[in-house]
């Protein structure tokens, strides 16, 4: 249990909001932005919903001036497998504090059991709100069509692969033509978004989007990339240094382990770190 929290550590930020913040401060240092993530996963009873919405509300009031106040949640940790009506009534109590300190809510997407009930909340805050965004995952069919209408309303997205095994009839499976999506719906983003998160550690997309919005000749004010803590820092500084703008998703907690889980079933890079933990120390 040590060892996987010693692990853990580089993906996390700590188990408390204040080791969130510290670690966002530090970011800042560098010229990058954090979007914080309290961990936590489908939620089966309304105190936890309310603890989990509480939480993030305390974070919000604790980042201090000078840093972003940006927020990721997902719905299921306010209570989407609860009731609709609940989750909307704890989300729009977490804008409602993001909107008192100036701050941004990113609703993260979930597995394709959630895909719709995710996005019909959205739209349901949207209506009231102008401090939130939505996030799409190019593996999904859908996608293309969720992207263009998310043009149309001006709604502010990030872009990312997919995080959760789906089923061929819903999904890509296959490298190659999860790329190609996430090619066609991030040039639709960058062309007509409403300032577009780019959220991938791919250097060809990564090259892709640079390429793309030099040769259409918009500006790096326009979108920001996104990362996941602890995954090419290095790429984070060349990205600032090159005037793009970085944001750093920082997740923090106590229920770390399916987080860690999943950024380790990802990547052979990952997981290389993770035998040079256990065996080379
Ligand atoms: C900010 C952010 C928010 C996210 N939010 C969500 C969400 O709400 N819902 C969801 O389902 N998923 C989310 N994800 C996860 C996402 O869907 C992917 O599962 C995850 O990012 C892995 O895909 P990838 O495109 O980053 O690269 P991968 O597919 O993991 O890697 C592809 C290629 O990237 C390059 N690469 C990756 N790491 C390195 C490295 N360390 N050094 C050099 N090259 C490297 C390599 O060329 C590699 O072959 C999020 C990701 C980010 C970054």
């Amino acid at each position: 249990m040590k060892a996987l929290t010693f692990l853990a550590r580089r993906f996390v930020a700590g188990e408390t909001a204040e080791k969130a913040v510290e670690a966002g401060i530090a970011l800042k240092k560098r010229g990058i932005n954090a979007t914080f993530d309290l961990l936590g996963e489908d939620v089966l009873d309304r105190e936890a919903a309310m603890r989990s919405a509480e939480a993030n509300k305390v974070l919000l009031r604790l980042i201090p001036d000078g840093v972003e106040r940006n927020v990721s949640i997902k719905l299921t940790t306010m209570g989407l497998a609860i009731s609709d009506d609940f989750c909307l009534e704890q989300t729009a109590g977490v804008l409602d504090a993001a909107k008192a300190v100036g701050g941004f809510v990113r609703i993260d997407m979930e597995g394709s059991a959630y895909t719709q009930k995710t996005i019909d909340a959205f739209q349901t805050l949207r209506q009231r709100y102008d401090n939130v965004g939505i996030v799409l995952q190019a593996y999904l069919h859908r996608t293309e069509d969720d992207v263009k209408a998310a043009i149309a309303r001006g709604d502010r997205v990030r872009l990312c692969k997919g995080a959760y095994k789906e089923p061929p009839e819903i999904a890509w499976t296959k490298m190659d033509d999860i790329r190609a999506s996430y090619r066609k719906c991030v040039r639709l983003l960058l062309d007509k978004g409403n300032y577009p998160a780019v959220a991938t550690h791919d250097e060809s997309l990564v090259e892709d989007v640079i390429g793309y919005t030099r040769d259409q000749g918009i500006g790096s004010e326009r979108y920001e990339f996104q990362m996941l803590y602890g995954l090419r820092p290095g790429r984070w500084d060349s990205l600032v240094a090159a005037g793009h703008r970085v944001r750093i998703y920082v997740p923090y907690g106590t229920h770390w382990f399916p987080y860690f889980y999943r950024r380790l079933r990802e990547k052979k890079e990952n997981l290389f770190f993770v035998f040079k933990g256990i065996f080379g120390r």
